[in-house]
């Protein structure tokens, strides 16, 4: 058996919980595509930044125009701000996701010659770019491990004790030193699918869930 990754300071079992709860969820969520539609790493780029404070489905419904209209970061780094906040409104924060897509295209064209960085660092200094939306990418495009840590994933990771606490960053380096690479992506697409399918904000359907066994939290309510 190989050696376990490092556990955190919550729970010595949390190691192993975590490889379990990857090995069931990635069975009950077998399609882990991205919700957003996408068809480059410079559209994928554009919607994550679209996707803050709103659904992926909504950001679907303004991108294929968008696309048709900026089909290239140079396109769209020479766009007038507004024109995009009218075709990004639905969105929500539209002027601010204006700004940010206008820039972040900008930043593509003029700092890394037209092409979506995949570094971490380089990512991280486009605009509207956090470490979630970087992560997203990173898994998704570049196929690198990536721990996206978002509303769902954090609810889900606290509540199934892997890790304690709020802070995106925390519970990114908390889950990282917890899940082996190889299934880091995997096993972050697969908690948030659970999040939205089954372990819900409000009222979780502990009931039908798949790693109820695993899970400290129905003992805790
Ligand atoms: S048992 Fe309940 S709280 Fe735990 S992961 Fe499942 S749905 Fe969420």
């Amino acid at each position: 058996m190989p050696a376990l990754p490092k556990t955190n300071h919550l729970d010595p079992s949390a190691a192993c919980r975590a490889v379990e709860v990857a090995e069931i969820l990635t069975a009950v969520y077998p399609d882990r595509r991205s919700l957003l539609t996408f068809a480059s790493p410079y559209q994928l780029m554009v919607a994550v930044i679209l996707s803050a404070q709103t659904t992926d489905a909504r950001v679907n419904t303004v991108t294929p125009e968008l696309f048709r209209l900026y089909p290239t970061p140079a396109s769209l780094a020479s766009a007038k701000a507004a024109e995009i906040e009218k075709l990004v409104h639905s969105t929500g924060f539209f002027r601010n996701k204006a700004r940010n897509i206008i820039g972040a295209a900008a930043a593509v064209q003029n700092r890394f010659h037209g092409r979506v960085p995949e570094l971490m660092d380089d990512l991280v200094s486009i605009p509207g770019m956090g470490r979630k939306s970087a992560n997203v990418i990173r898994g998704a495009v570049f196929g690198k491990p990536a721990i996206a840590v978002d509303t769902h994933l954090a609810r889900v990771s606290n509540r199934l004790g892997l890790v304690n606490g709020k802070n995106p960053v925390v519970i990114e380096h908390e889950l990282r030193a917890l899940v082996p690479e190889a299934i880091q992506t995997d096993f972050s697409m697969a908690v948030n699918l659970h999040g939205r399918y089954r372990c819900y904000a409000r009222n979780p359907d502990c009931a039908k869930c798949e790693v109820q066994d695993l899970c400290p939290y129905p003992g805790m309510v």
